[in-house]
Order: C-alpha cells, then sequence, then structure tokens
C-alpha cells in the first residue's frame, strides 16, 4: 500500500479498498521498520493518526467522506499541531507541545486527513542539508552517505522513500525545492501569502510560505485544494481567488512560452546536470511550448539580499524565545541577565546563532541603512526582472539545484558553499512568486549511484495552477517521477 500517490488511496477509500485505519496502520508500521535508516521523522503521532482515522472511517460510512477523509499524511514539524510535540528541529522547542493549531493544520484536519508524524528538519530551517536539526541529520533515500538537502529534509525524504504520501513543508529561500530535487520528488511553494503562515514558526516572515512535497503534481494539486485558504490571522494573507487546482491538470501547454534564464545556466553547472534540464525542456517543447532565452540580470546579488534580509528578519522573529516567554530554560540561573544568555545560548545551534548575530548587526543603529535598507532597495531591482520578464514569457524553467545530493559534512565547514546550494531557488522567494520542482532526469555519481536532478518552474503570481498543470503534462509524458530509490 505505501507506493500508492495520494490520488490513489482517495479513490480506493472511496470505492472501500480499504479503510483509512488500514493504511494508517500500514504506513505505521512502515516507518516503525525503516524510519531508523533515514531519521526522517521527529514525533509519530500513532495514537492520534488511529483516532483520526477511525473518525475518517466512521464519517465515510455516514455518507460524509470528501477527497481527503481518511488520507494519511505528515507535518514539518514547524507547523503548530495542538496537543503535538512542534520543535522546529531545536532544543529551544525540545518540549513545547503547542496548545493550537496552525491554520495549515487546521485545515487538513477539517478536511478529514490523517496526520501520522512530524518530519524532521533543519533547526529553524535554516539550512540547505538537514545537519543542523538537533534531532540529527536526515539520510538521502538515495544514498545514505548524502544529505536530502534542506531545510524540508525530512519531509522530502519521508516521501521519497514512501513512509508517507505528501507532507507539507516550508520554503523561505529554496527549502522545499531543494530538497525535492535532492530526493527526486515533486515540491511546490506557492505565491507568498496563498497559504497562511499562522502557526507556521516564524524564520524570515516576508520570504516563508508553506507548501507541499509529493510525488506528483496532482498529489500536489490535492494538497493545494486544503491549504490554500484566506486567513485573517495572517495579515499577509492575500485575499485572492482560489481555484480546483486539479482541475487543469490535463490542459494543454499547446503555446505556452517558456523562458530559460541565461544567468541560471551557468558554466560551473555539471554538464551531465545541464544536460538533463535541457532534455526536460525539450520534452516541453514537444509539448507544444515556446523556449525563449531570457535574462535575469540581477540574479547575482539575490544570495546576499538574501543573507542580509533573511537573517535580519530571524534575529527579531527568534529574540522571543529567550527560555522566559518561550523555549528551553538554563538549569539554575544566577540571574535575568545570566538566565538570557544561557537559554539562548544553550539552546540554540551554531547556525541559529551566527544568524542572530549577523541579523542583530545589519539591523542595529548606524548599520541599518547601509545593509537592510539596501538589501530590500535590491530584493526590489530583482522583483523588477520577473516582473519584466513575465511580460514576454508565461513560465520559466531553469535547474533547481546546482549539485545532487552532496555527502554529509560535505559543506558543513563552508557556510558560504552551503549558502550557494539556493543559487537558483531564492530569488524567487525574495520576489515572492511560485516554484515548483519535479523530478527530470537522473545523474550518475561515484560508486555507480544514480542521483534524482529536479527542474524548477517559475510561475508568475498566483499561477500555481499552471504550474502543477505543466509538472503534471510532464509527468504524463516522462516516468522521472515514478523511479524509487534502491530497495524501496
Ligand atoms: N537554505 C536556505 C537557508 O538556510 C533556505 C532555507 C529555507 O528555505 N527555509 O536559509
Amino acid at each position: 500500500m505505501h507506493n500508492k500517490t495520494i490520488a490513489e488511496i482517495s479513490r480506493d477509500l472511496a470505492a472501500g479498498e480499504y479503510s483509512s485505519v488500514e493504511i494508517t496502520q500500514d504506513l505505521l508500521g512502515r516507518i516503525k521498520d525503516k524510519d531508523g535508516d533515514y531519521n526522517s521523522f521527529i514525533t509519530v503521532a500513532e495514537e492520534q493518526a488511529l483516532a483520526q482515522a477511525k473518525a475518517a472511517d466512521e464519517l465515510r460510512a455516514a455518507g460524509n467522506a470528501g477527497a481527503w477523509t481518511g488520507v494519511p499524511m505528515a507535518h514539518k514539524d514547524i507547523f503548530c499541531t495542538e496537543g503535538v510535540l512542534t520543535t522546529c528541529g531545536s532544543k529551544m522547542l525540545s518540549n513545547f507541545v503547542s496548545p493550537y493549531n496552525s491554520t495549515v493544520a487546521d485545515n487538513f484536519n477539517n478536511a478529514g486527513a490523517v496526520c501520522l508524524g512530524k518530519t524532521n528538519m533543519d533547526e529553524f530551517a535554516m539550512g540547505s542539508s538537514n545537519e543542523t536539526s538537533f534531532f540529527g541529520g536526515v539520510k538521502n533515500p538515495w544514498d545514505s552517505d548524502r544529505v536530502p538537502g534542506g531545510s524540508s529534509g525530512g519531509s522530502a525524504a519521508a516521501v521519497a522513500a514512501r513512509l508517507v504520501p505528501g507532507a507539507t513543508a516550508s520554503d523561505t529561500g529554496g527549502s522545499i525545492r531543494q530538497p525535492a530535487a535532492l530526493c527526486g520528488i515533486t515540491g511546490l511553494k506557492p505565491t507568498y501569502g496563498r497559504v497562511s503562515r499562522y502557526g507556521m514558526i516564524a524564520f524570515a516572515s516576508s520570504l516563508d510560505q508553506a507548501g507541499t512535497m509529493t510525488r506528483t503534481a496532482e498529489d500536489s494539486a490535492m494538497m493545494m485544494n486544503v491549504m490554500a485558504s484566506f486567513d485573517e490571522k495572517d495579515s499577509t494573507c492575500v485575499q485572492h481567488d482560489i481555484p480546483d487546482y486539479t482541475a487543469t491538470l490535463n490542459d494543454s501547454l499547446e503555446g505556452m512560452t517558456v523562458g530559460l534564464p541565461k544567468e541560471y545556466f551557468r558554466d560551473d553547472l555539471s554538464p551531465e546536470m545541464q544536460q538533463q534540464v535541457m532534455n526536460a525542456i525539450k520534452e516541453y517543447e514537444n509539448m507544444g511550448a515556446m523556449v525563449k532565452e531570457i535574462s535575469l540580470p540581477n540574479t547575482h546579488l539575490a544570495v546576499p539580499v538574501y543573507y542580509v534580509v533573511a537573517p535580519a528578519e530571524c534575529s527579531a522573529n527568534l529574540s522571543r524565545m529567550d527560555g522566559v516567554r518561550f523555549g528551553y530554560r538554563c538549569e539554575d540561573p544566577k540571574d535575568i541577565h545570566d538566565l538570557y544568555v544561557r537559554s539562548r545560548g544553550e539552546g540554540f545551534g551554531d547556525e541559529v546563532k551566527r544568524r542572530i548575530m549577523i541579523g542583530t548587526y545589519a539591523l542595529s543603529a548606524g548599520f541599518y541603512d547601509a545593509y537592510y535598507k539596501k538589501a530590500q532597495q535590491v530584493r526590489r531591482l530583482i522583483k523588477n526582472d520577473f516582473v519584466e520578464a513575465f511580460k514576454d514569457v508565461d513560465m520559466i524553467m531553469s535547474p533547481t539545484s546546482p549539485t545532487p545530493a552532496f555527502k554529509a559534512g560535505e559543506k558543513g565547514d563552508d557556510p558560504v558553499a552551503m549558502y550557494l546550494e539556493d543559487i537558483f531557488t531564492i530569488a524567487t522567494n525574495l520576489a515572492g512568486l511560485p516554484g515548483m520542482s519535479v523530478p527530470c532526469g537522473q545523474v550518475g555519481v561515484d560508486g555507480g549511484k544514480n542521483l534524482p536532478v529536479g527542474l524548477q518552474l517559475i510561475g508568475n503570481y498566483f499561477d500555481e495552477a499552471r504550474l502543477l498543470n505543466a509538472g503534471h503534462k510532464f509527468q504524463q509524458a516522462t516516468d522521472w517521477h515514478l523511479k524509487a530509490p534502491a530497495g524501496i
């Protein structure tokens, strides 16, 4: 049963092939057997999941089932889930049982979904490899010596290893698309403001957006039908028509114009990866798309701008984790100063502390204009590049990440090398645009293993339905999304 997609499970449950309790038990058993190899879950919510499954079966028996009634999924451990441990991958929140639900969790509960548990992640979503989690790194199901990407590496690995058919995730600079690419699955980051951030623990508030990790674009559309909502509790949530994301999956791509930004096809990208991406783009031409080169001239400024804006916002957001209002409290503090210093010093890991220090510096009096304000000004130029580009094209395509999955420990000592992992994804967040990664090929690495490669699709504002349509049509024509890691 673990090979079933969300769409298949939904159809099977409706047809009475098996019950929600049965598939929930099957997947919980599989997590128990296998997750020791991946470490993709921080919490398995067995009791709650079985209760939700039972309630779903009862609802169905009473004739009140919808598409999601009884379908299993998981949440990244950044989403507050009432009564369930919510750690954000940090020692700081290692004993935080949330007293309330995020809107995303509420939406899935209201749809009747079954939450199997909470997935591992980089601490406070800072990272590209999942190595900064207080709960230990996540292993890539394609090669256990390699990272799954980050920060939503737990969600990506759990879906790739067929422990769960879909999981929520969040993307501040690439944390959905990059791990989706490195684990050979489909990841969608919607437009900023499409999905409520209420109860999604804040990293960088102007960039964070919740999205989906699934094997197929069709499943992503099903998740978006639940996740997208207007929410008064998030002041940046946008009131905008919400389509049925599954309704246009099969629309023709005839006449769609695709832009290839020349700055994203760089000389240092390996020729093998470039080849896989170009093959995928050829496939789109076969389906009737017209491809042309475009330019996003300020691309080289995206990573530097992000590493001012994101740390600045995180330094403000994480100030509430002080051992008093929220979070871990040190033992036997001498006085209030000691309590703050030691609680934060012991509760946060190195990468989080590095970012708080950079951000505090960038926001301090005398430096604010030179760093934060300047970064926001350049951010507008980056956004303007996209606005110009979308006057000529319907969609932009590129590689998702510059490398396939890398070895654990390989970039640990070099934060800048790690930061460059998001070189193709970060500009999308700075502009607030939707982006998606679909598996589009494989490259061989040492030891004769094949690792997945992702194609990134960037859409115009609120054009998620078209991205999902393009992803689905590609998956109808190719089988990269069906490939599973060895032994799965
Ligand atoms: N890798 C990027 C960072 O470390 C992006 C993380 C994210 O999208 N949450 O900030």
